[in-house]
């Protein structure tokens, strides 16, 4: 049994849309139901006050945002400018902290929400309005954490996170994406960036040793692990082709060694459009079982 942070306030009607908000609900019951997670370890995140939020958003920004305003910065992202789906990712930028919160405790926290990696402080990007890894890793910053590693596992660069702590030493930031894809890429402290068409034993063998590399010479006592599902041979958006076992073999190396090193460690899921959505459930599903057999806590 792993700690975890959701609320249904994740599942949004977005309209007709390639995210599927119902993962979450569909994630939350398919872990109830395996004993994965339970209702007693099961936290439901707050809404971070105003001030806390303006030290990663900009105030005009983030007033577009509480007043949902159709604006330049927030029309920039790729969803709907609803207040349900400004109010899910507000309530997951205090999610990703809780989760950080209850893995300094417990030594790991599943964030059945979260991973908004393409918002800057200024707008909004792809689908995320707010970066709640950014929120998390500024508040771990401020309560004396040294050395954060963002493990990104998506299909997609984090470059907001990569943009916003690009010259944070006390964060090491690391991608390894789909190369010819959107975003514009940043820098982030690592990239690999990924060929079309590459499968299990090539990212497999990357992200291995990009870790060993990680573990090794910035030694995190944090470690942010967004557990994309879309890397998926069957994702409507990517052209990478790792399959559902080579994705959990992926968990296992990152959340392996993180809790074998009794390193805090939080799961946020990021993206996943698989053409299946049980498929996308099962690999975000996989991530957390990864964590329950490594006994994290
Ligand atoms: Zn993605």
């Amino acid at each position: 049994m792993i700690p975890a942070v959701y609320t249904p306030k994740y599942q949004v009607d977005i309209g007709p849309h390639v995210f599927p908000t119902e993962k979450y609900p569909l994630i939350y019951e398919r872990l109830s139901s395996e004993g994965i997670i339970t209702k007693e370890r099961v936290y439901a995140p707050k809404i971070p006050d105003k001030n806390e939020l303006t030290r990663i958003v900009e105030p005009e920004y983030l007033d577009d945002l509480l007043n949902t305003r159709p604006t330049a910065c927030t029309l920039s992202s790729e969803m709907p400018v609803n207040q349900g789906i400004i109010e899910a990712q507000l309530l997951c930028c205090g999610g990703t902290y809780l989760a950080s919160q209850l893995a300094l405790k417990d030594g790991c926290c599943y964030h059945i929400g979260g991973g908004f990696h393409h918002a800057f402080p200024s707008h909004a990007e792809g689908f995320c309005f707010l970066n709640d890894i950014v929120y998390a890793g500024v508040k771990l910053l401020e309560q004396g954490i040294e050395r954060i590693a963002v493990v990104d596992c998506d299909l997609h660069q984090g470059n907001g996170t990569a943009k916003f702590f690009e010259h944070e030493p006390r964060v090491f930031t690391f991608s390894i994406h789909q190369e010819h894809l959107y975003p514009i890429k940043e820098k982030s402290d690592l990239d690999i960036g990924l060929e079309n068409g590459t499968g299990d034993d090539e990212y497999l063998e990357l992200l291995d040793s990009a870790l060993n590399r990680i573990f090794k010479e910035f030694n995190p006592q944090f470690i942010i692990y967004v557990a994309g599902a879309d890397p998926y041979i069957y994702d409507q958006l990517g052209s990478l082709r790792l399959s559902i076992k080579g994705l959990k073999r992926r968990d296992e190396l990152v959340i392996g060694p993180a809790i074998e090193h009794k390193i805090p460690l939080i799961v946020v899921l990021g993206g996943g459009y698989a053409v299946d959505l049980n498929d996308t459930v099962e690999i975000h599903c996989n991530t957390a079982r990864v964590m329950d057999t490594k006994r994290c806590s």
